[in-house]
């Protein structure tokens, strides 16, 4: 068993906040990201614009072949139409280096330290437009390629980057599965309907089999006394903060005890050994090729190692805004 991280986020966590979660689903973040890490043998720490465009834009390039829409507003417009251009074989590539380099950074630079409307205190590079025609790469960069991990950051981003499309394309927020809370099921959103797959406690139940998913206590799905809650482990008030909270990945069935209870869960985060407990359930749904396996890997991740990193981040995300972990009091033996 791999093992998860508690405290401070690291310099993974942060690149993976930064780019990954929440409502960066922007085309652009995924973009430089990827156009840093690929340059990032560039010797000296100055990036200069006009060597960033062309890597920058060409990322951009291969996703509107396949995905038109990259999110409507979140391209420049001249940047967008150079691209297109290019992708029509009406641009050279050193046209579109020079109006990329001239009209693609406007905010991208500066937006991209920007997390949850915050701009964060520490940087991966600092802004040298005005001095230095560029950006130049900090300490806190360098250690992304330090990482055993990092030749897994560019297909990181690939991988969350083609989810976030594929919920442009379904009109649905990057989540294509969702809980409905007024019916207690399993939904579809699409951008003029649901489409209703399943019950939500049926479903989350063929795991936990009648025990809460925090202290093994007993649980009902059939109504009466002991009816389970559907939970969300990382609270649904961190919507805002976190990527698709409705998501299935992210819900489990809890006894009410724990759920809502005096020293009950409520918004706070469980602690670390549940975060394990939450990626073991949603492994086995996927092993076991569980006809909800494909959204879970599209919520998630598509390799194991991934939906690891895509749980980390999440809980560096979601303990850097609630600080506090809670700790279920057992009611039952350990079931799973
Ligand atoms: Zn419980």
């Amino acid at each position: 068993m791999t093992h998860f991280l508690d405290t401070l986020p690291t310099t993974e966590n942060r690149w993976r906040a930064l780019i990954l979660l929440g409502r960066n689903t922007a085309s652009y973040k995924f973009a430089l990201g990827k156009a840093l890490l690929d340059l990032k043998a560039t010797p000296g720490d100055l990036l200069r614009l006009d060597e960033l465009a062309l890597p920058f834009a060409l990322n951009l390039c291969e996703h509107l072949k396949t995905a038109p829409k990259q999110g409507a507003t979140n391209i420049n417009k001249a940047l967008r139409e150079g691209c297109e251009s290019f992708n029509r074989g009406e641009l050279e590539p050193d046209a579109l280096r020079e109006i990329t380099a001239r009209h693609g950074f406007g905010d991208v630079i500066d937006a991209f330290h920007v997390l949850s409307g915050r701009s964060l205190e520490w940087r991966f590079f600092i802004d040298e437009r005005k001095t230095a025609k560029g950006i130049r790469l900090t300490d806190e960069f360098r250690k992304l390629g330090e990482l055993p991990t990092a030749g897994d950051l560019s297909a990181e981003i690939e991988a969350r980057w083609r989810v976030v499309e594929t919920g442009w394309e379904l009109g649905v927020n990057s989540g294509l599965v969702e809980f409905e809370a007024e019916t207690g099921g399993l939904s579809i959103r699409s951008s003029d309907r649901r489409i209703a797959l399943s019950s939500c406690r049926h479903t989350l139940n063929g795991y936990q089999k009648g025990r809460c998913f925090y202290c093994f206590g007993p649980i009902s799905i059939n109504g009466g006394d002991g009816l389970a809650d559907v939970d969300h482990f990382f609270p649904w008030a961190l919507r805002r903060e976190m990527s698709n909270v409705d998501g299935i990945w992210n819900l489990v069935l809890a006894c009410t005890h724990c759920n809502r209870g005096v020293a009950g869960k409520f918004d706070l985060i469980p602690s670390l050994h549940l975060l394990h407990r939450l990626h073991r359930r949603n492994e086995f749904y996927i092993d076991g090729k569980h006809r909800l396996a494909a959204t879970l890997a599209a919520q998630t991740g598509a390799s194991e190692t991934l939906r690891r990193s895509f749980l980390q981040a999440a809980y560096a995300n979601a303990t850097m805004a609630r600080i506090h972990h809670w700790e279920p009091a057992m009611r039952g033996e350990a079931a799973f």
